[in-house]
Formats: C-alpha cells, structure tokens, sequence
C-alpha cells in the first residue's frame, strides 16, 4: 500500500521503517516534512493512504481533495482525532483510524514531571546553576503530600496519572469525568459529581480529556474563577481546552500561580519546527511564553521509545487491515463517544 506520511520528522520515519520490515514490507512510504492542508493534499496524489498526525488539518474540503486524488484511508498516528472532520470522511468512504493507546504511561509520567517542574521549579534552577547562581531565593516550592490534585477526565492517561499521584506522592486525588471508571478506586482516585466541585478545592489542576465541543474552552474565565486562587493549571491534553486569554489574564492576577502546557490552542504554526531565528507573530504564544511562571514543552508528553514503536506497530496493522478486510480494531465510527 502506498502511504503518505505526513508531517514526519525522522523518528517518525525510523520507527515506521522499523515496524513495516517487522510485519513484512506492506507499506511503501512516502515520508512528507509538511502538515496536510488544502495546500498540501495534492502531495498524496497516487496514495492509497495517508498517515497524519496532532496538527494535520483534515477538513471537509480537505477530505474532498483527498478522496478526489484516489485516497481511501487516513491513519492518524496518535489518539487524538480532533482534527478529522470524522462525519465529512464517512460520507466521503474514506475510513479512519486512529491508535487509540500507545502509551498512556508515556503521558502520565511526563505530566506529573511537568507538575513537579512548576512546583519546584527544577527549570530555573537548571538554567541558575549553569551560570554558576547558586542562590534559592524564588525557587520556594510546595510538597504534593497531602494537597487536593484534580483531574479532569479519567480515561487512560488520567488514571494512570491519578495513580502516581495518590500512591507516588500521597496525595488526595479527586477526579470528574462524565463517564466514571469503575476501576478509580484500585488508582487512588475519588470522584466529585460536578467539575465545579472540583474547580473549587484542587490546589493543582489537571487536564486529560479529549478536545470535542462539548470540552472546548473547559478552562475559561468562568471555570478559573471557581478555581482556588493561587491554583496550579497542566494540560498534557490538547490546546483547545484552554482560553488562552482567560489564562492569561489570571496569571497576570495571580489567580493562576504557574502554569505547566505541552499545547497550545494554535500551536500548528510552530510546534514540531524549529523556529528559534524566526519572529513570533502570534502575539498570544510570545505573550505566555514570557511569564517567569509557564512553563512550556512542544507536544512531547508522547515522545518515549515505547510509544514510538506501539505507534509504528499499530499504524502499519491499521493499514493493512483495513484494506485487507475494510476494517480494523482501531477504525473510528462517525460519531465516537
Ligand atoms: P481516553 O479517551 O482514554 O480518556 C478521555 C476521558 O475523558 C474519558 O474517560 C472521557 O469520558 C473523559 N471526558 C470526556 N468529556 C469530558 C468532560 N467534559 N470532562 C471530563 N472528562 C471528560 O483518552 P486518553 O488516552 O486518556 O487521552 C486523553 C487526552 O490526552 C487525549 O484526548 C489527547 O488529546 C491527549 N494526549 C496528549 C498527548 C501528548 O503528547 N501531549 C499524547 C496522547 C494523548
């Protein structure tokens, strides 16, 4: 099957290359740097397949160019399929699927390392002591025994960071999610009926459900202002659950203390490039990145050797099963919960 990768960077080449030689050469590559969008379909010209990932825009008029140049499957290579304009796909024929678990671990832990940077600003005192600063004074951080962590979405990622959380470092884990787990009790974990129950008494925030309409903006002012003021927000999740300006405007009160994002609600335009000799020009990026308490990675929570191969693996047997059989394990139904 002839697959266009999109938006590849070289590890995602090697373990694609890695997990095809393992399940025998069913894919002939065609690695892309660029992200798919309307200007870039037309590189998937006499592709069965094509292969996206995070920021790819795979819209309704993107999928009609798709399936116009002869496209039948998308594979995303990650959990996430916000992107996918889901119901335009179906209509069209094109099947989608995604990986739905490749690393939760993966995820988690990167998360509660994020929570403990901002908390005990392990990133200051990095840069500090290379020029030879050996002073403490602002590094004063606070324990994780005892404090009230909130998590909001207890699907993998969020239970398995509940779960580092209240048997790692003792904490008091409470959690929302509109569809309970039965299994949050074994993780540590106590459900509150209402996110605003959980607004008002976590003293560290964090976020891990997926971005739908219904979660867009979860994080606004009016949900910040429930919030306790000198709260700690994270999100490993995705951009779009924050207003970025409503976090901005209560780091500048202080109501929010630090901040830990691995996304940005716009972050298309720089993440996964390297864009240190080029001017910002997205006024809201530069202006949370210049806080003294953000702190901000480029969407790598995921990044592990494990989850590259889980990826890879699962990618190549998406593919092939579904034009083997017109369907996979890991297909996504038009209307997924
Ligand atoms: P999952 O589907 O297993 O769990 C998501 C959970 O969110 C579900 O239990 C769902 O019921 C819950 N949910 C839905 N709406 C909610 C709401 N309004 N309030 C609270 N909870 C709600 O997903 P997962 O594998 O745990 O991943 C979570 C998210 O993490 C993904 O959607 C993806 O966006 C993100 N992610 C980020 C990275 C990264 O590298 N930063 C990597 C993988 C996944």
């Amino acid at each position: 099957m002839k697959i266009a990768v999109f938006g590849t960077r070289k590890y995602d080449q090697d373990s694609l290359r890695a997990a095809n030689e393992k399940q025998g050469g069913f894919a002939a590559f065609t690695f892309i740097d660029a992200l798919l969008d309307s200007q870039t379909a037309i590189l998937a010209a006499d592709h069965e397949a094509v292969c996206l990932f995070v920021n790819d825009i795979c819209d309704k008029p993107v999928l009609e160019q798709l399936r116009a140049l002869g496209v039948k499957f998308i594979a995303l290579r990650c959990a996430g399929f916000n992107n996918v304009d889901l119901k335009a796909a179906a209509e069209l024929g094109i099947k989608v699927a995604r990986v739905p678990s490749y690393s939760p671990e993966a995820v988690a832990e990167f998360c509660v390392g994020m929570m403990m940077t901002v908390v005990r600003k392990y990133h200051k005192a990095y840069a500090r002591v290379r020029e030879g600063n050996f002073l403490l004074d602002g590094l004063l951080g606070f324990n994780l025994n005892g404090k009230t962590i909130g998590i909001i979405g207890t699907g993998k990622i969020g239970l398995l960071t509940g779960r580092i959380l209240s048997k790692g470092f003792n904490a008091n884990v409470i959690a929302f999610d509109p569809y309970p787990s039965p299994s949050a009790g074994e993780y540590g974990i106590t459900y509150v009926d209402k996110l605003e129950d959980l607004l008002k008494v976590a003293d560290i925030i964090s976020l891990h459900c997926p971005l739908m309409e219904s979660t867009k903006y979860i994080i606004c002012d009016d949900s910040i202002a429930k919030m306790k003021k000198g709260v700690v927000l994270i999100n490993t999740s995705r951009g779009g659950l924050i207003d970025t300006y409503a976090l901005i405007r209560a780091l500048k009160t202080g109501h929010i203390s630090a901040v830990g994002l691995d996304v940005y609600e716009r972050e298309s335009s720089y993440f996964f490039a390297d864009s240190s000799a080029k001017v910002i020009h997205d006024d809201t990026f530069a202006r949370l990145l210049s806080f003294y308490n953000v702190f901000m990675t480029g969407h790598q929570a995921f990044l592990t050797e494990e989850a590259l191969t889980n990826i890879a693996d699962t990618t190549i047997t998406n593919l092939r099963d579904l034009e083997e059989t017109g369907t996979c394990a890991c297909v996504l139904s038009e209307q997924p919960k």
